[in-house]
């Protein structure tokens, strides 16, 4: 039996997907811009996936903007409030230090084109504090991001309150929920928040395709230039098929949205106290009282987590040492060490994020496998004792 613990990177398509995609690649060829009935047919199928991503969200379906997934949106945010608001002087923009690296990167990128940039540190718990972010913030701050849910450690951050916080200085604010989209209720008008990125790979839609909810009137120049798509705000003939798989994956997700967060709590809190309590030297990464259902981030003592990883997977077991694009690499994970944790203890996490097809004889696998590996890599790692001459 292969177990798949690994949702926080991607997660399978849920069947109704799968058919609805496949359905659509096959019968919806038109060109949603054309006026005939293939087009009109298309843009009806687009329609119905907007109304579905913006009931998702609390929005409106006219604020929601298909992408090709949270890297586009997360660019989009960030590139488009940076050059609508940079005439008015405004050239400040300000993210916190455990951002994914679409926003991280971007940020680095516009720096090098004259933007001022800032990181908001996190308390050791990985959660990033108003207060902090209020001694930051100055009148030429144009963009101030706040993931909603951090990839690697599950920590839910206080998105309404640096909202507030940001507009008080007349900046506007964007939230990174690729990781709590689908997985937690998700209310824009809650948050208080200008613009927001979604992905559907990350909840059982398919991947390429995802949206920037725009708060209607928000200022944003498009980063896509070309034809009038999506109310001039992204140019492109749409990704039907891929929209409409995330118009079905928002549905199914809001249709289980209480029950199947309190089942993936479950079997997430079972994996954890398994893995606690067999396997010596184990604390969990980041504040556990206010986390997505699905993720739990441990580090293990003594054990490089890219050894462990391997020999999970030559079990059958896929899991991950933190942000799938980090992976492959020994750096250490640039949110754990956001948080302070010793280098040792961000070079020895491993991530373990479960889902919909998660179930409970796959958490008991991780935690019967779990010991042996350990104790077998920390047995190769003990020095050899040299005697004699
Ligand atoms: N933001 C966060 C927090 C993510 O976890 C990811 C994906 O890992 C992304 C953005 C990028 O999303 P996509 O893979 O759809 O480009």
């Amino acid at each position: 039996m292969r177990v798949y613990c690994d949702y926080n990177a991607t997660t399978p398509l849920a069947a109704e997907v799968a058919e609805a995609v496949a359905r659509a690649t096959r019968d919806i060829f038109g060109n949603a811009s054309s006026v005939h009935h293939f087009g009109q047919q298309a843009k009806t199928a687009i329609d119905e996936a907007r109304s579905a991503v913006a009931a998702l969200l609390n929005g409106d379906p006219s604020e929601v903007v298909f992408t090709s997934g949270g890297t586009e949106s997360d660019n989009f945010a960030i590139r488009g409030a940076a050059d609508a608001l940079e005439a008015g002087g405004r050239r400040h923009l300000v993210a916190t230090g455990i951002e994914h690296d679409a926003v991280l990167n971007t940020l680095k990128a516009l720096a090098r084109r004259g933007s001022r940039t800032t990181l908001v540190g996190v308390c050791q718990s990985g959660v990033a504090s108003p207060d902090r972010l209020a001694d930051i913030l100055a009148d030429d701050t144009a963009l101030v991001s706040v993931m909603h849910a951090n990839n690697e450690t599950g920590t839910i951050q206080p998105v309404a309150a640096c909202a507030a916080v940001a507009h008080a200085r007349g900046a506007l604010v964007h939230t990174d929920a690729v990781q709590s989209v689908g997985r937690i209720p998700v209310d824009v008008r809650a948050l208080g928040v200008d613009l927001l990125s979604l992905s559907a790979h990350k909840f059982n839609g398919p991947k390429g395709a995802g949206a920037l909810w725009i708060k209607r009137g928000t200022r944003l120049q498009p980063i896509l230039t070309g034809g009038k798509h999506e109310r001039n705000r992204r140019a492109g003939t749409e990704n039907v098929p891929a929209i409409v798989g995330l118009g079905v994956a928002a549905r199914l997700a809001m249709a289980g949205l209480a029950t199947e967060g309190v089942r993936v709590a479950t079997l997430r809190d079972r994996l954890e106290a398994g893995i606690l309590a067999t396997v010596p030297g184990t604390a969990v990464n980041g504040a556990r009282e206010s986390r997505v259902p699905n993720t739990t981030n441990i580090s293990f003592d003594r054990v490089e987590a890219e050894s462990l990883l391997i020999a999970l997977d030559l079990e059958g077991i896929a899991v991950s040492t933190g942000s799938a694009c980090s992976s492959g690499t020994l750096e250490p994970s640039h949110v754990l060490r956001a948080m302070g944790l010793p280098t040792h203890r961000s070079q020895n996490s491993l991530r373990f994020s479960l889902g919909l097809f998660s179930t409970d004889d796959e958490v008991t696998r991780i935690v019967d496998t779990l010991p042996r590996l350990v104790e077998k890599l920390r047995g190769l790692g003990r020095k050899p004792v040299v005697t004699g001459g």
